[in-house]
């Protein structure tokens, strides 16, 4: 495939970068992941946004507008076999000859992005939908978990936990038994027909589709929203739970460390939401 890397556009064989890049040495950048469905983003802005403050909170300084972002995703789609594509972006603080922990102030960062291919948006409809089994763990990562760090070790070992048991993600649980996210998403839940998820703070990555989700439910549902803490008990004694993410959308948990979620089986809740979320992602 064509891939993006520091102005240029190239085949992926050809994209090379040094190994003293702090992105390598130090997993010192950020990245995002947008999808696009026919070349239309699902939440770009809110995509781009994100980026610009995780490179402005690690003091990376980096002169890419909204509209430099937009070209390259727009090349990455034509330059490649079109249809539904995810556009990986990454910035990195750069290479630097000699892995020192300081910042370097010289230094220019490492641009590089690439596309791959993406099923089709989800569905709302139960039977097609991929139900979720997952398994919980205390939250062992880092402390500053609002910022997309290419630094994903964490994030990469409590997937594999989910993995090891033949699930498919692992929720997250704080000291205080309180839910923070999962391992590479957002997490909802349902309890008698109220929607909540855990407030943003420093314990979660401040999701997209989160975002779009909460705005879309807001606007164009009569559910109630709770944006708040949520104990281990109530995720354990929810009607329905849900996984967010760029790639799944909305997503329904069917069973939680092997015991049904509500009833077991695919929510009436989930179902009007990733409908409504169908509907209008591409205007927020
Ligand atoms: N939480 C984590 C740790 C993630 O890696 C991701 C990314 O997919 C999400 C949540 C969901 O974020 P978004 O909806 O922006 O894809």
């Amino acid at each position: 495939s064509i891939v993006f890397l520091n102005g240029e556009y190239l085949p992926q064989e050809q994209a090379k970068i040094s190994p003293m890049d702090r992105g390598f040495l130090f997993g010192d950048g950020i990245y995002e992941v947008i999808p696009t469905y026919q070349g239309k983003t699902v939440g770009f802005i809110a995509h781009i946004e994100r980026m610009q403050q995780g490179l402005s909170s690690i003091g990376i300084k980096l002169d890419y507008s909204r509209d430099d972002w937009q070209q390259i995703i727009d090349n990455l789609v034509s330059k490649n076999e079109s249809g539904n594509r995810g556009i990986y972006l990454h910035v990195s603080r750069g290479t630097d000859s000699k892995r020192a922990h300081a910042y370097p102030t010289d230094v220019t960062p490492t641009v590089f992005a690439f596309s791959f291919e993406i099923p089709a948006a989800p569905t709302p409809d139960k039977s097609k939908v991929k139900a979720f089994n997952v398994t919980s763990s205390e939250d062992l990562r880092w402390k500053r978990c609002n910022i997309k760090s290419t630094s994903l070790l964490g994030n990469v070992m409590h997937f594999q936990q989910s993995q090891d048991l033949g699930m498919q993600e692992t929720i997250l649980f704080n000291q205080q038994q309180q839910l923070t996210e999962a391992s590479s998403c957002n997490v909802f839940v349902v309890k008698n027909e109220v929607i909540a998820t855990p407030a943003l703070d420093n314990q979660l990555l401040p999701g997209v589709t989160r975002k779009l989700l909460l705005a879309i439910l807001r606007e164009h549902s009569n559910y109630k929203i709770e944006e708040r803490v949520i104990s281990m008990e109530e995720v354990r004694n929810a009607d329905e739970l849900w996984l967010t993410s760029s790639s799944k959308e909305v997503a329904p948990i069917i069973t939680l460390d092997e015991k049904p979620v509500g009833d077991g089986s695919v929510g009436d809740v989930w179902q009007a939401a990733q409908a409504l979320f169908s509907q209008y992602k591409y205007q927020y």
